[in-house]
């Protein structure tokens, strides 16, 4: 199992928890995200995550199942305690990939999912929107839970969630809920996932990208590194611009790369997880 950022690493543990309890991989991806929506351990998943211009959080998250090819997200949604459970229900529960907006509030209110009272949140989002006219230095201002699961009888799955990048626009998607973007997985092939910004990530199609090059053979390290080259060649930005990318292949291979920063990630066998940091890409 891998995640992104420290946090990853409740997440990975959570999942090994739901596998050891005869869950699937798709079960590990769940319920490790669903930990980490909980806690909104950072301020940037769930809804305690950052909010938008408009001072509410509007939340991006989807999963995909390995062994069918599945795939369901919901993006800009409002109110709802676990996203990846409201993408999970989509896959599962309907005919459709991806809802939005109010129309997934509403598909996940009536598959019975916690809702809170977005007001009650009111203090937390004043207090962060207050902190952005004086930001702590280095403070980034978005992050991903993105987790990739590959099980014991070589399934793979993967999921993320995000309130995605603080202070963006109402009605703003970014990488996390749109298939090949955000996350990628092809059972035969291996999982990508990305945090970072967004508009960098999407723009690219970067999972899919990361998930296509192994399939042509490279290692899930250098496939990584290869798409940051990639991006940064294209983007005015260069190097400059913010993402990171984990990837897992079908053997249990697995790595991560950064744009721009040290990138944290938790690796996890099942039995330990790890913190394990990349050093920025250098410009080739
Ligand atoms: N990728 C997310 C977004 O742009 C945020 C992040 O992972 O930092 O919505």
């Amino acid at each position: 199992m891998i995640a992104t950022w420290p946090f990853g690493k409740e997440a990975v543990d959570v999942g090994a928890q739901a596998m050891r309890d005869g869950g699937t991989a798709l079960d590990g991806v769940e319920q490790g995200i669903r930990r980490i929506e909980f806690l909104s351990s950072d301020g940037s998943v769930g809804l305690g995550g950052r909010p938008n211009a408009a001072g509410y959080a509007q939340l991006d998250a989807c999963i995909m199942n390995g062994p069918n090819h599945g795939g369901g997200s919901v993006a800009g949604m409002e109110g709802i305690v676990h996203p990846i459970t409201a993408a999970r229900r989509v896959m599962e529960k309907t005919k459709h990939v991806m809802l939005v907006g109010e129309g997934a509030r509403w598909f996940a209110l009536e598959q019975g999912l916690k809702t809170v009272d977005v007001a009650k949140h009111a203090d937390l989002k004043k207090k962060w929107v207050e902190r952005q006219r004086d930001p702590e230095p280095g403070e980034r201002g978005h992050d991903t839970i993105a987790l990739l699961v590959l099980d014991a009888n070589g399934d793979i799955a993967g999921g993320c969630s995000t309130s995605g990048a603080g202070g963006k626009l109402p009605g703003r998607v970014g990488d996390a809920p749109i298939l090949g973007a955000g996350l990628y997985v092809d059972n035969t092939v291996g999982a990508a996932g990305a945090t970072g910004l967004g508009e960098n990530v999407m723009r690219h199609c970067a999972s899919v990208m990361i998930v296509e090059l192994m399939r042509q053979g490279m290692h899930p390290q250098a496939a990584c590194e290869e798409v940051i080259h990639r991006i940064a060649a294209r983007d005015p930005l260069g190097y400059d611009l913010h993402v990171c990318f984990i990837a897992l292949d079908k053997s249990g291979r697995f790595g991560a790369a950064a744009s721009s920063q040290r990138f944290p990630f938790a690796v996890g066998t099942g039995e330990k997880t790890e913190i394990h940091h990349v050093a920025q890409v250098t410009p080739r």
